[in-house]
């Protein structure tokens, strides 16, 4: 796991377990934990971010809450696994939240990998444009980032050392198969482009301020893909 604030780490990315399991990020809220994405739930995963919490010396604390950037499999495939076993509350933007509580294999993407999605109850529904979501440790902020899929949103971390974005795919392609939006994604774009943090992350990698700069440029410069 990678350190990434004060109170704020890198439990999964692409790679350590799965090469299709998205960024997953684990705060520490002081007598609790919260996720940003949970990975594909495949075998391995909810095991690999459970060890990462024992390392970090964790393990006394419950995952109480579980923010999902969307419905897509290797973002929110995990969350049931939380569910289950840590109790812990799902939260997904309204546009998504059918499609994780129905388990629907088209909308999360999972029939790509020939999977079924384990539908999840989702216990707060994200409504509206932004807001404030906790204020402990870190304080989190979503804002909705549609587009990629109809619930994609966005999460700002701030952290006491640094803001970190938790992007999503909120700047990938686009799929008449996900619901998704060109004119939307657009508007995210822009969105996505007002935020000022030191570090973001979108479900494939981190970077930093400046890299992310010269990333939204080549997105803006390519412009939607369909696939
Ligand atoms: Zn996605």
């Amino acid at each position: 796991m990678i350190k990434m604030g004060r109170y704020v780490y890198r439990v999964l990315e692409p790679g350590v377990v799965y090469p299709f399991d998205a960024v997953s990020i684990l705060i520490d809220q002081g007598d609790s934990l919260l996720l940003i994405d949970t990975g594909s739930g495949f075998p391995g995963v909810y095991e690999h971010i459970n060890t990462s919490i024992i390392q970090l010396g964790l393990a006394g604390k419950p995952v109480k809450k579980v923010y999902n950037t969307h419905c897509h499999i290797n973002n929110a495939g995990g969350d049931y696994l939380f569910h289950r076993l840590n109790s812990s509350i799902i939260a997904v933007h309204e546009g998504d939240a059918i499609a994780v509580m129905e388990g629907d294999n088209i909308l999360t993407d999972s029939d790509r990998y020939n999977t079924d999605f384990h539908p999840v109850p989702v216990g707060h529904i994200l409504k509206g444009d932004r807001g404030v979501l906790e204020k402990a440790n870190i304080i989190l902020e979503y804002l909705y980032t549609p587009g990629h899929t109809p619930g994609s949103t966005t999460y700002i971390v701030r952290d006491p050392i640094r803001t970190i974005a938790v992007i999503g795919d909120a700047l990938g392609s686009l799929s008449r198969k996900w619901k998704s939006s060109e004119d939307e994604w657009w508007n995210s774009v822009e969105k996505i482009s007002s935020i000022n943090a030191e570090v973001y992350c979108t479900s494939v990698k981190c970077y930093n301020k400046q890299e992310f700069g010269e990333f939204l440029e080549k997105v803006k410069n390519e412009g939607a893909v369909w696939i």
